[in-house]
């Protein structure tokens, strides 16, 4: 064991393994075929990474994203890791280099797509000795899971042709039945079982409801203005709606590009590469971005609409906080999304699953208690504790008695003959007067104007929590028109009263109105920056070394180091090279690599020199 945490700190630069890592390597050493159930960002790779260094032979890595490979392959090379990957991608003459290579036993892992491994069966892996196979994205291989390849469904020919050599399959999709699946398919031989909590405490969860496009794109430009220079994802369901938050965002000084499936590959390449390599700070993209996108510096995740399942939606957060430094999300939910995702689910073939999928979403959008204790639940883990880092656990609810308040809202919707929808209730409760409202004769209802002393922000929110608690429902094969439930009449007729909670205005009041001058979102900063203190001062100047170091290289910023190794600097402040060691994700290489210029670097911001 003495020996792995040696190479562990030799060719990762961690001290410490993670929960289930070392279990995990343990088993794989022992030869037993593993299952490993672990969240984004939890540190699947090293499991079968450390292990590949310590056996002799080739580790084969089956993933199915050519853009993961390379990006995993660059990373173990920088750690000093003899690592290549076969696709069809490649030039000839590359692969067959590779391929020699791998006769000649100088590589340890091989990345290969599952098509390129179905090639290589006959002739190349005979010449090799294999002592691992591992399985990325194992999910893939059930039509359970939501990113289903038929490729994957012939991976169950390795066990057949490598008895003997132990097979570690993972993924972060947790549910019971793509588990078995996985098992089943691989033909795994009684493997070893890890699921490790899905917990990933460090992403702060805020959800904000009932938001117009207008303050929808305030409350962005606002949460952005706030982390300057962070880099983060906007994930937008529309394919225009990303190109339109791009552009809003560039109007304001913002540095953004969008992402979406109808781009031509160059387009969608060069977003890409320019988010990932620090190029641009924010990137709106429909889901079609971020499989298999392995930045670890991604420090927020805005969701510019309603994802349809909870799956969905921690993957796509977990894009956020790899590195495990704190990371905000903000998500936003309204009933227009709803609506759509409604009929997607329905469309969809699956519809009794996906809507009960989309119920689940709906749950924890509208929950009043700690947002991460619905998620872990979700995932079948139970927590005992509120998390103090979502939105409800930092501004709990107060309850007033809202019967009266209440009951103007459902006479309103009673004397229309629950023909109305939310945006027509509010304009009655408030006397809006528009053309529509008088055509219809709503003017003349006695409830016209009776809700008049409440802003329309507060009479959404005060309505999306009626819905919440079950006085009215949306009646989606009716025109979506809203429905007093039989609970919502007991409150009607004074039966019984209730209670809701207070509406507060949000911290923001950012408006659209304060903007940049046009020009000046290219400008970037090329010396530290004055900040306020020493240590923001020194980790800027770190991340632009970094930036550097990374154009110099042609290589990916965090693939030098991650904001968490940099953060650890500022943290630890070394000023010799064995300190320097010391640092987290500081392996023999980049110390020797990168030491000097980094240690330089830190004298001349603490002015030791
Ligand atoms: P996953 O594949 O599970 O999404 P990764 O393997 O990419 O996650 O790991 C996520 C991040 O955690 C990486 O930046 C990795 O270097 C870091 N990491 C992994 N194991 C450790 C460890 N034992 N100590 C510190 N950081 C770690
Ligand atoms: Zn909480």
């Amino acid at each position: 064991m003495k020996e792995l945490y040696a190479l562990l700190k030799k060719f990762f630069g961690y001290t410490t393994f993670r929960p289930y890592q070392e279990e995990i390597i343990q088993t794989i050493l022992s030869k037993r075929d593993a299952l490993v159930l672990m969240p984004t960002g939890g540190g699947k790779s090293i499991c079968f990474q450390l292990p590949a260094i310590y056996l002799p032979g080739t580790t084969l890595v089956v993933s199915p994203l050519i853009a993961l490979m390379k990006d995993q392959v660059e990373g173990l090379v920088a750690n000093g890791i003899p690592a290549a990957a076969l696709n069809s991608n490649m030039r000839e003459e590359d692969r067959q280099q590779v391929k020699q290579l791998c006769v000649q036993g100088k590589i340890k892992l091989l990345y290969v797509s599952p098509e390129g491994l179905m090639g290589e069966l006959n002739w190349l892996f005979p010449r090799m000795t294999i002592s691992l196979i591992a399985i990325d994205e194992a999910h893939c291989v059930s039509h359970w899971g939501h990113d289903f390849r038929p490729e994957y469904t012939q991976l169950a020919v390795l066990k057949e042709q490598f008895p003997t050599v132990p097979i570690v399959a993972l993924t972060a999709t947790a549910d019971k039945i793509t588990r078995q699946d996985i098992i089943d398919q691989l033909k795994l031989s009684d493997p070893q079982v890890f699921v490790s909590s899905f917990d990933r405490p460090n992403l702060s969860l805020t959800v904000r409801r009932g938001l117009t496009k207008k303050d929808k794109n305030a409350a962005i430009l606002h949460f952005i203005r706030a982390r300057k220079e962070q880099c983060g994802i906007v994930y937008c369901t529309k394919r225009d709606d990303t190109t339109a938050v791009a552009d809003t965002l560039k109007l304001y000084g913002i540095d953004a590009v969008a992402y979406h499936a109808g781009m031509s590959p160059q387009q969608r390449d060069k977003a890409q590469s320019d988010f990932i390599n620090d190029r641009t700070q924010v990137i709106c993209a429909t889901i079609a971005f971020g499989m298999g996108i392995d930045k670890s510096n991604v420090r927020w995740v805005i969701h510019y609409n309603t994802p349809g399942s909870i799956e969905n939606y921690y993957q796509e957060i977990g894009r956020a906080g790899r590195d495990g430094l704190a990371s905000d999300t903000l998500l936003f939910y309204s009933l227009a999304d709803l609506i759509i995702r409604r009929r997607f689910a329905e469309e969809s073939g699956q519809s009794e699953v996906n809507l009960e999928k989309l119920n689940h979403m709906q749950r924890y959008c509208e929950a009043d208690i700690c947002r991460r204790r619905i998620l872990l639940s979700y995932f079948s883990e139970q927590r005992e504790d509120d998390c103090g880092n979502c939105d409800v656990c930092r501004n709990p609810p107060e309850r007033f008695d809202g019967t009266v308040l209440i009951q103007k809202a459902l006479s309103a919707i009673a004397r229309t003959n629950e023909s109305i929808g939310m945006q027509m209730l509010i304009d009655i409760l408030r006397a809006s007067g528009r053309a529509e409202l008088i055509s219809r004769g709503y003017h003349l209802l006695k409830t016209y104007g009776a809700g008049r002393d409440l802003s329309y922000r507060m009479w959404r929110e005060y309505i999306y929590q009626m819905l919440q608690l079950g006085y009215i429902e949306i009646d989606y094969a009716s025109s979506n028109v809203l429905r007093i439930t039989p609970s919502g009449r007991k409150v009607l007729y004074g039966e019984t009263t209730a209670r809701l909670a207070v509406y507060k205005e949000p911290e923001q009041t950012e408006t659209t109105t304060k903007r940049g001058k046009k020009g000046d979102f290219k400008a970037r900063p090329i010396r530290p920056k004055e900040a306020s203190t020493i240590e923001e001062t020194l980790f800027d100047s770190l991340r632009q070394l970094r930036k550097q170091l990374a154009e110099k290289e042609n290589t990916r910023a965090y693939l030098i180091f991650s904001d968490a190794a940099l953060q650890d600097m500022v943290d630890k402040k070394p000023l010799t090279l064995d300190e320097f060691a010391e640092i987290k994700g500081v392996g023999q290489i980049k110390q020797e690599r990168y030491g000097k210029v980094f240690i330089a670097l830190i004298r001349f911001v603490l002015k030791k020199e």
